[in-house]
């Protein structure tokens, strides 16, 4: 077993050489929190980072049997059981049941394993990450939601409360809707985790000409929001299409196209 505190390297290293095996998320005193993963879950390899340097650390085995009896050890832990999303109790779990992955790390020729080039988005590991991953793009099951997505989510919701917007999250098969002034918008919301910024940005365009056609709302404003900038290109068709390009950065989000929307600039920050 391996314990990884203030090592964030040392714990992705592990989970990308050991996609069969599992972590455990707990508190570093050892004295609350236990939550058993599966190494592939999505939840404690997200964009955000902070695995092991705040209050929760990771133990990390190839041997389930061997962690929980770890588990165990430990007196009055308020959350034992495993997690639902990764390890639920039928069926195999999430990451683990379609074929194997061969995640062995390839060695260059001073024998240290070779370091895979950094790359925008990730791709899934595994046919069920694919599987979420896929649900994500389409927006096919509203709640195959991304951590990363949730994050965002979250976020926009505290940037967006502090007036009177109507602010409602995922109603009508839209993730977020408000209104600035008289008039009432429609925001989807488009994180790079799994996708590439233009992939990100043609579904959310998608998605936001359809809910605007079909949905409930008449002739709504409509704002994609991205966690990554969008080129030029793509933004002169937004403005065409009358879609608000929005970007978070850091705590601030930027509208990179104000012309389509001049009362956005209350709320966004204009580029
Ligand atoms: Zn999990």
């Amino acid at each position: 077993m391996n314990i990884f505190e203030n090592d964030e390297q040392g714990y992705l290293g592990w989970i990308r050489n050991h996609p069969h095996g599992f972590v455990v998320n707990c508190d570093n005193k050892l004295k609350r929190y236990f939550r058993l993963h599966s190494a592939t879950c999505a939840y404690i390899q997200s964009k955000a980072g902070h695995f092991t340097d705040t209050a929760f650390i990771k133990a990390c085995s190839d041997d389930r049997k061997e962690l929980e009896r770890w588990i165990k050890q430990h007196p009055t832990p308020k959350k034992r059981k495993p997690h639902s999303y990764c390890l639920p109790r039928a069926g195999p779990p999430i990451g683990r049941s379609t074929g194997r992955v061969s995640k062995k790390p390839r060695i260059d020729r001073s024998g240290r394993p070779e370091k895979a080039a950094p790359r925008k988005s990730r791709r899934p590991a595994s046919m069920d990450k694919y599987k979420i991953a896929y649900n994500y793009v389409v927006g096919a099951d509203q709640r195959t939601v991304l951590p990363a997505h949730h994050n965002y989510q979250v976020s926009l919701k505290r940037f967006l409360q502090g007036e009177e917007r109507d602010l409602e999250f995922e109603k009508d098969f839209v993730d977020v809707t408000f209104t600035v002034g008289q008039k009432s918008y429609i925001g989807e919301i488009k994180v790079t985790t799994y996708l590439s910024v233009s992939e990100a940005f043609r579904t959310a365009l998608g998605q936001l000409l359809e809910h605007a056609h079909l949905g409930p709302h008449r002739q709504p404003g409509m704002v994609m929001f991205l966690d990554q900038p969008v080129d030029s290109g793509r933004i002169e068709l937004a403005t065409k299409l009358g879609i608000a390009v929005v970007v978070q950065q850091r705590n601030s989000y930027v509208l990179l196209n104000p012309q389509v929307a001049p009362s956005l600039r209350r709320v966004f920050t204009s580029s």
